[in-house]
């Protein structure tokens, strides 16, 4: 048995003196002066200690050294193996446990068997995450003084453009500047974002990724003010940009207003007046449905009818009613909340990453009061902690309810007991948008005409 080196690089080593192959060299040196032999070398390559990405070889490691397998570990710097004091508490039930060694070449030995060894060791971790929030807090100032001046900070390039040769500026794509003028023009004459989507796709055009178009690409391509040559820091437009706009501010605005508006109730042109025209499929030829008047009294006294074969129809309201209940049932349960948080990929914001992001800092503004409770920290430490991260927590928030306008369907995720008014709130145009994004509907053909047979509405997830 020996001992293990770990080694990992980061944003702010890179440059240093200390990338991979250095620490790895002097921890080798190390090991060679104290006789101690080195049985395996791990290592890792975040790119941000904070980024939060796991980092697979230290759970590797950790796991080999709950397994007896090594005797200790050796390592350049403690901000090598931990940042957090989640994971230092890992190191410390682990040298509870197995009686393993920590020894650091830069900060000496972390004598974890001892009370005060480990509240050393806890002091520096806490250390550590004011040094990594400030790191943020430097990146934030540079991204926004960088959008003041009218550059482009990085991160998404928005539709439509690709980066230029000098830096922090943004250069036109003639074709996909037309798409983008194309699809403005089309909400500006009250077309469904969804039958543009679908256009879109039908005539392969890709997005951005290469992906299909859904309806929240649409909306976040329109909605991007860097499209009207405005620059914005976070969510907030804070000056002209130096690039060239593909659309004129104004109109870029009178497009803004038309899709924000969560509650599109207009009736003029074509925006849809159901939710499953031209959404819910026939189960007869596949065609897609559209709406006829009945005779029937329940409801709107509508039925929905195969615009292709008119061979099937049914109650409008009845199959609204089961499409309504399958998706509400679905959005209301917190796992599935999270799922479509996470599918929805929100150009530079990840929501399900904000989100998490969010639970981790109240935590850790918890974790902050415990720590104070039990004396390791004093109250001017706990003070600046708490604002520290309250601020954090204020910003998260404003990033969140950003992406929230832009997607109907997080909105949706997000209304927490407000869901079933969230959904009769919005036009039927969005709900079918997002039934769209989740489900295919088919009104399969039945052999009765006048029993409604829920089985006979067929739900399937996308
Ligand atoms: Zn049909």
């Amino acid at each position: 048995m020996g001992y293990a080196i770990y080694c990992r690089i980061s944003r702010d080593s890179a440059g240093g003196g200390d990338g991979v192959s250095n620490q790895q060299q002097e921890c080798q040196k190390y090991a060679d002066q104290h006789s101690l032999v080195v049985d395996h070398v791990y290592t890792d390559n975040d790119v941000s200690a904070f980024s939060g990405t796991t980092r697979p070889e230290f759970q590797r490691m950790l796991n080999n050294l709950d397994a007896g397998k090594h005797d200790g570990i050796i390592t350049w710097h403690v901000d090598r193996l931990y940042r957090r004091t989640v994971e230092l508490e890992r190191i410390v039930n682990l040298v509870e446990k197995t009686g393993i060694e920590v020894r650091t070449l830069r900060a000496g030995n972390l004598d974890l068997n001892t009370a005060n060894g480990r509240m050393a060791a806890r002091m520096g971790a806490i250390i550590a995450n004011f040094e990594v929030d400030h790191q943020i807090e430097r990146m934030m100032l540079s991204q926004q003084s960088r959008a003041v001046e009218g550059r482009f900070r990085g991160g998404f390039v928005p539709y439509g453009y690709k980066v230029g040769n000098s830096p922090g500026s943004l250069v036109i794509i003639p074709e996909q500047a037309a798409i983008v003028r194309e699809m403005a023009r089309r909400i500006l004459d009250s077309e469904p974002v969804i039958s543009i989507s679908k256009d879109l796709n039908r005539r392969g055009i890709p997005t951005q990724n290469g992906k299909q178009w859904r309806t929240s690409t649409v909306r976040r391509t329109l909605m991007k003010p860097s499209v009207a040559g405005l620059s914005v820091h976070h969510g907030k437009i804070v000056g002209t940009a130096q690039w060239e706009p593909i659309i004129e501010e104004e109109d870029w605005r009178a497009v803004v207003a038309i899709l924000s508006d969560p509650a599109r109730r207009t009736q003029q042109g074509n925006v849809k007046r159901w939710q499953g025209a031209g959404v819910y499929r026939c189960g007869k030829c596949g065609g897609t449905m559209i709406t006829k008047k009945s005779r029937a009294k329940y409801g709107s006294g509508r039925n929905y009818l195969c615009g292709k074969c008119a061979g099937v129809s049914r109650n409008l309201d009845k199959v609204d009613d089961v499409v309504d209940s399958v998706i509400l049932g679905y959005l209301d349960m917190p796992r599935n909340q999270l799922r479509v948080a996470n599918r929805e990929e929100t150009e530079g914001e990840d929501l399900g990453k904000l989100m998490e992001e969010r639970r981790h800092l109240d935590e850790r503004r918890s974790r902050l009061g415990t720590l104070f409770a039990s004396g390791a920290i004093d109250e001017d430490q706990l003070v600046v902690g708490t604002r520290d991260l309250k601020q954090r927590i204020d910003k998260l928030n404003g990033r969140i309810s950003e992406v929230r306008k832009v997607s109907p369907m997080v909105d949706l995720v997000l209304a927490g007991d407000e869901l079933q008014q969230r959904w009769r709130d919005m036009s039927p145009d969005i709900r079918g948008e997002v039934i769209d994004e989740l489900v295919t509907v088919t009104i399969l053909p039945t052999k009765s005409r006048s029993v409604f047979d829920r089985e006979s509405v067929r739900v399937e997830w996308k």
